[in-house]
């Protein structure tokens, strides 16, 4: 006797400045790596994770960026069909978290209107948090995001924010 799990799959895509940590996030995720130093062009493949419900198996397809978030614009193929995204800034830079806002705006606006959004504040590791935390969770209640907090060198964080999008999405839209 067999039975059959049913997989569910989900494009997730991910946003945020350059240099903010997106690629180390997926890298950490997919493969449980850091690297110090990775080239901002490096990136835009895409990853494949499967997450293991109770009774049923979501497929997360992660797409990153080849960098073209430099010139603050990414093809409209690239939010097309997005059920969830990660928009990711970096603690210690204020600049970041302004463009991440922006970012969240520009998705809501090309992407799909149901898409879920996590808010993610990335390079915990570190000291001087020039972000106000308490300011990032106002601004993710504001704008129904998820808040999550990561750390791509320690890997702090990680599975969880994937976890937690992949949850918050639902099933049938
Ligand atoms: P992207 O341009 O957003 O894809 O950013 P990258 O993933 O290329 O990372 C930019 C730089 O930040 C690289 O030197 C990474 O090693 C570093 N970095 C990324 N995430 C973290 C982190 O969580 N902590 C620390 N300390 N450095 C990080
Ligand atoms: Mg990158």
């Amino acid at each position: 006797m067999s039975s059959v799990i049913p997989t569910i799959s989900f494009k997730i895509v991910v946003l945020g400045e350059s240099a903010v940590g997106k690629t180390s996030v997926l890298n950490r995720y997919a493969t449980n790596k850091f690297y110090q130093k990775i080239e901002p062009t490096i990136g835009s493949t895409n990853f494949q994770k499967t997450i293991n419900q109770l009774d049923y198996k979501i497929k997360l397809l992660i797409w990153d960026t080849a960098g073209q978030e430099r010139f603050h614009s990414l093809a409209q193929m690239y939010y097309r069909g997005a059920k969830g995204a990660l928009v990711i800034y970096d603690v210690q830079n204020v600049d970041s978290f302004e463009r991440a806002k922006e970012w969240v705006e520009e998705l809501r606006k090309q992407g799909d209107p149901n898409v879920q959004i996590a808010l993610v504040a990335n390079k915990i590791d570190l000291p001087d948090h020039m972000v106000d935390k308490n300011e990032a969770i106002k601004y993710a209640k504001e704008n129904q995001l998820l808040f999550k907090e990561t750390s791509a060198k320690t890997g702090e964080g990680v599975t969880e924010a994937f976890i937690s999008l992949a949850k918050s999405i639902p099933l049938e839209i």
